[in-house]
């Protein structure tokens, strides 16, 4: 099947060809005709699928054929706004089709005016829309399909409320299309809301992304070796850029000026800092001139860069839903990526959650560093260093003084052998093996079982 097939606008067909799409993804397959259709949809798919492209695609073809005037996208973060608004304009440049992006912390006017000039599509996020809509700035701004992008992002981030009122403002003879990676509850029950009728697709399962080539490993460590191991697996791995999650901010600056300290072209990323800053690091990343970005889950939510070879995830996230968003930012548009997540025994029972939700796709990853007692034997000086500190013990000398017998100079090497194989590098393996891990496990399954009971025991007091 090529692009051909859907009988898009030709300048459309222009813009996907100097776009260098040469076939549809799965997921634009599925949902182009039904967009063209006319249909409403509820699309689960993440980012890295084609799905800015499988709604924009037939959006933009019916406005550049008259058919619809105009359309809305709303996106969870300015980042992602950005992001589908750049997509857009590359795709429907030949087309003329003028596009803007909506977002809070700038001023009001320009946006306002663009919007009442005309601009067939508005990529807005929901606070400054709702703002725009609830003031009566854009009241002739009447969309006829609205897509709602990232839908469990909204929720995540506490938006639905918005969503809701936004959506009083726009005509109810629209088409809607929702799309979100994941579908708890509270999203189902906005697309019963706010879509009528919907077709449902689903490309979550890893053969039907445009990214299906994602590798992941994972590490079981101890909680005291996660710098080490970053540090050794940055080594180790043959990176191009990579993005590391952190949990916390504070870990993001810790890390990245660890990182930094040792040689890494790392720079960190997270919700503190400054708008033009994020703005700043993110384009020096995509240039290249930045190849380790060291992130929080919100800060680097949608953000799309090419040539992201590597996922490591400091921390394994707290929820699967986070888990697969981190990973699809590797292996994007058809090329293959590695996610490495470290996990302590704390964190079983997120690892089991992940596990289950995303199956059996996680391998349990070991390293044997060859960095081992060869670099030792050959470091004299600290050999030297650490034998000249050694306060010498009375039993030393009683000890040497009854083995009279022995060549002396045997006896000292005999000796220093002995204290060279004592002395272990730190990490000499990276991560525990399948059979360690898997009494680890049995042991943490024992414990919670143990504490389930004694909680039904108190319940029943
Ligand atoms: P998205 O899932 O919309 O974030 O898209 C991920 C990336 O895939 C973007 O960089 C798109 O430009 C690219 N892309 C989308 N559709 C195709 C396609 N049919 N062929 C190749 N790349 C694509």
């Amino acid at each position: 099947m090529t692009f051909k097939d859907f009988k898009f606008h030709k300048n459309l067909l222009k813009g996907v060809r100097i776009a260098g799409f040469k076939e549809p993804s799965p997921i634009q397959k599925m949902v182009i005709p039904i967009i063209a259709n006319g249909e409403d949809l509820v699309g689960q798919a993440h980012t890295g699928t084609g799905k800015t492209a499988a709604f924009g695609l037939p959006i933009m073809d019916k406005i550049a054929k008259g058919e619809i005037e105009r359309a809305l996208v709303i996106t969870p973060t300015r980042e992602l706004a950005t992001q589908v608004s750049d997509e857009l304009y590359h795709l429907g440049r030949f087309c003329g089709i003028r596009t803007i992006t909506v977002y809070g912390g700038v001023g009001y006017g320009r946006q306002i005016a663009l919007i009442n000039k005309g601009v067939q599509i508005v990529v807005a996020t929901p606070g400054r829309l709702k703002d725009l809509y609830k003031k009566g700035k854009i009241d002739n701004f009447n969309p006829e399909i609205v897509v709602l992008d990232e839908a469990d992002e909204m929720l995540d981030m506490g938006f639905l409320d918005e969503i809701k009122e936004i959506f009083e403002y726009i005509p109810q003879n629209r088409q809607t299309l929702l799309f979100s990676a994941t579908m708890p509850e509270p999203i189902k029950e906005l697309a019963n809301y706010i879509l009528s009728n919907p077709q449902f697709i689903s490309v979550v399962g890893e053969s039907n992304s445009t990214n299906n080539i994602i590798e992941q490993f994972y590490y079981v460590i101890e909680e005291s070796q996660r710098d080490e191991a970053i540090v050794k697996l940055l080594e180790i791995e043959e990176t191009n850029k990579c993005i590391i999650f952190c949990r916390m901010k504070r870990e993001v600056d810790r890390l990245t000026e660890h990182l930094k300290a040792i040689g890494f072209l790392a720079e960190g990323l997270h919700g503190d800092l400054e708008q033009t800053e994020r703005e700043r690091i993110i384009r020096a990343y995509r240039r290249g001139e930045s190849k380790i970005m060291v992130a929080t889950d919100v800060a680097s939510r949608g953000l799309d860069v090419k040539n992201v070879t590597h996922v490591f995830n400091y921390h394994i996230p707290f929820d699967p839903q986070s888990y697969v968003h981190r990973i699809g930012r590797t292996g994007r548009a058809g090329k293959a990526g590695r996610a490495i997540t470290l996990v302590s025994t704390d964190e079983f029972r997120e690892l089991q959650r992940i596990q289950k939700e995303v199956g059996a796709d996680m391998q349990l990853a070991t390293i044997v560093l060859e960095a081992d007692s060869e670099e030792l034997y050959n470091d004299f000086a600290s050999l030297q260093a650490m034998v000249e500190e050694v306060d010498i013990s009375p039993i030393a000398i009683d000890f040497i003084d009854s083995m009279e017998q022995m060549d002396y100079h045997e006896f000292v090497e005999r000796v220093v052998t002995l204290l060279i194989q004592q002395r272990k590098p730190s990490i000499n393996r990276l991560g525990f093996d399948e059979e360690t891990v898997n009494s680890m496990l049995e042991s943490y399954e024992y414990e919670q079982k143990v504490a389930r009971k004694s909680n039904r025991k108190k319940k029943h007091r």
